[in-house]
């Protein structure tokens, strides 16, 4: 029998029996890999640091043998963004606009299924975020990381701790993805509601969907978006 035992920051990912001991036994198979065993006690390699046998890092595809203690550690934050950005399942999307939001490239569409997910992600060196720990188990998947916290405050407070990502607020459209642009105020004034034609004087657009940005309405929201994202933070690190 191999025994999967994970650091403390991982347990939730064990199936509930398992949990309070943070360790999963497994039937002994002389080919399985340090990798295989890893996943198939539950816990994606996204999520994975080192993993240790007798106290000794060991790799991936190392066969640990019939008899084995693994130790799993979490990954290292922060992580870098891979050079794409981020791409997300498609049951994120408020999670996506919020990144957005931020100016932080976060692709994301409503209908992409699970292989054209992967596919994308690699074609367009994103890191996948997804809730969907099966995804991630995905052997094409080149970057992918598992999502913490059913509420958008929760998610977006665990994607900035996990990679730390320099941010840009209005510089993207919430909507579409798209770069924003300045935009002169005589270009945009059809779009706008008498009020704010009165009161705002800078404005860009989204040089994609042509929607009309200004700090006036968006920068309160953005604050209490990264307020709400960095006082969760804490709370949600470790749990
Ligand atoms: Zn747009």
């Amino acid at each position: 029998m191999v025994v999967v035992r994970v650091d403390p920051d991982l347990r939730w990912l064990l199936p509930p029996r398992y949990r309070a001991a943070g360790a999963r036994p497994l039937p002994a198979d002389a080919d399985a890999t340090v990798g295989h065993l890893v996943q198939a006690a539950g816990v994606p390699l996204t999520e994975v640091g080192a993993v240790r046998l007798g106290g000794a890092p060991v790799g991936r595809a190392t066969r640990p043998g019939l008899r084995a203690v693994l130790d799993v550690e979490p990954v290292v934050r922060p992580r870098p963004v891979p050079p794409g950005g981020f791409l997300l399942d498609v049951g994120l999307g408020t999670l996506a606009r919020r990144l957005r939001l931020l100016g932080l490239d976060a692709a994301w569409s409503n209908d992409a299924d699970d292989p054209s997910l992967v596919e994308q992600a690699a074609a367009e060196h994103r890191v996948l975020l997804t809730q969907d720990r099966g995804l991630l188990m995905r052997r094409a998947l080149s970057h992918g990381a598992l999502v913490r916290g059913s509420r958008p405050d929760d998610q977006l407070a665990d994607v900035l701790d996990r990679f730390a990502p320099a941010l840009a607020p209005l510089t993207r459209c919430a909507a579409c993805n798209g770069p924003l642009e300045p935009a002169p105020k005589a270009e945009v004034l059809a779009q706008l509601e008498p009020g704010t034609r009165r009161t705002v004087e800078d404005f860009s657009r989204c040089t994609q969907c042509r929607r009309v940005y200004w700090r006036g309405a968006h920068a309160t929201r953005i604050d209490a978006v990264v307020r709400a994202a960095t006082a969760r933070a804490h709370g949600l690190i470790g749990g």
